[in-house]
């Protein structure tokens, strides 16, 4: 496999590259301008306003845009650029983790060739990179294809009211760009684990502590037995993992408990690992008479799995990122994305091409400046390369 490092990029390479790295200025205002306006996941009027400016924006650059309107999240928004058979997905979501006034504790500051603020890293800089890309497409490349691009409002809240649409536009699609943050150092992601979610809920019989505790069954010492037993999930797997993040039972310490639940996070490297781990959550045995267990939930996300298609795209954007004169690693990571409906759903997917920094979802949260062109460049030279290989 060739790195391409040390070779030169080939004249279209280095035309997309000399235009991303001369729109600089752009690219780094685009980021500052979706990251003003803040746009938590939770709040419709906060995540629209983001959206209608992203909205502009693409206009502006020449996209079609369509509003995908949503009564109980933000709007979606797709936007699409050129013609032809031959469709190219670019993937990302607009919405972020952070509470509106965030930004008043974690100022939008540049430090050290980095630019600090809530939201910058995941992942207003990767959609920014996104919109340079595209610009270069049209404005310095030779390459014609269509480009969709699908910036959802919804992320970082499972995708609840996305996945159909993100699914949808992938089957179309010969590959799909996934604009999500970089590893540490700029890596690409080529296997997320799949995420479940589920609700073990144990119903009991109250009774007094004191006075007639045998005539009780308590739900939280059920609950407690279950927490224990669910541990053995590790056994169907290598990368089968479980955490029980919340639990809770009971009004009184002199009641026995009639009411318990937890709720249970669990992600899978392969799909084929999903069905047994529902199975084993599922199928609960009381060990305290007169309980009883209720289970509901599943898996939300299925895992992004490094499939032969995978592993080629990554392959060719390491080729290219190589004689623009980067060494793109690649690497795994538990957390999920849109990047695992579009593979799941067998569309060639890399995940992770935004920014390069550090600290999603944290208070040092921060893109390094430099990046933006060169990963505009790679993610252009890349959408020119699935068209001409149509
Ligand atoms: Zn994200």
């Amino acid at each position: 496999m060739s790195t391409g490092l040390g070779v030169s990029p080939t004249a279209a390479e280095q035309a997309l590259l000399v235009y991303c790295e001369s729109h600089r200025d752009w690219v780094v205002e685009t980021t500052l301008a979706l990251a003003r306006l803040e746009s938590p996941t939770s709040d419709k009027e906060a995540v629209d306003r983001c959206g209608r400016e992203l909205q502009q924006r693409l206009e502006a650059i020449g996209g079609t845009v369509t509003r995908l309107a949503r009564a109980e999240a933000g709007d979606h928004l797709r936007a699409e650029f050129g013609s032809g058979g031959s469709q190219v997905l670019m993937i990302g979501h607009f919405d972020t983790v952070w509470p509106v006034g965030q930004i008043e504790r974690m100022p939008l500051e540049f430090r050290d060739g980095c630019l600090f603020g809530p939201g910058v890293f995941d992942m207003k800089a990767g959609i920014a990179v996104g919109l340079l890309a595209a610009r270069a497409l049209r404005e310095a490349s030779p390459s014609a294809g269509r480009l969709v691009m699908l910036w959802t409002s919804d992320e970082e809240r499972r995708s609840r009211t996305s996945r159909a649409v993100v699914e949808e536009e992938a089957r179309r699609s010969r590959a799909a760009f996934v604009l999500e943050p970089g590893l540490p150092g700029g890596g690409v992601k080529t296997a997320r684990k799949g995420c479940g979610e589920f609700r073990l809920a144990v119903h009991g019989v109250a009774a007094h502590a004191g006075v007639e505790p045998d005539r009780g069954a308590s739900a939280v010492h059920e609950l407690a037995a279950q927490i224990v037993d669910l541990q053995r999930v590790r056994d169907l797997g290598p990368d089968v993992t479980l955490n029980v993040g919340m639990a809770a039972g009971g009004t009184l310490p002199n009641v026995v408990a009639e009411e318990a639940h937890a709720v249970i996070d669990t992600r899978v490297s392969a799909a084929a690992d999903m069905d047994r781990v529902i199975e084993f959550v599922r199928n609960r045995t009381s060990t305290v008479p007169g309980t009883r267990i209720e289970v509901t939930g599943g898996f939300d996300r299925p895992p992004l799995e490094r499939t032969a298609a995978v592993a080629r795209l990554y392959e060719r954007a390491r080729t290219i990122a190589g004689r623009l004169g980067h060494d793109l690693r690649e690497g795994a990571t538990g957390g999920g994305s849109d990047g695992n409906f579009t593979a799941a759903v067998g569309t060639p997917t890399l995940d992770g091409l935004g920014a390069v920094g550090a600290g999603p979802h944290a208070l040092h949260e921060h893109i390094e400046v430099d990046s933006l062109p060169w990963r505009a460049a790679l993610l252009a030279a890349l959408v020119a390369d699935v068209w001409a290989s149509a």
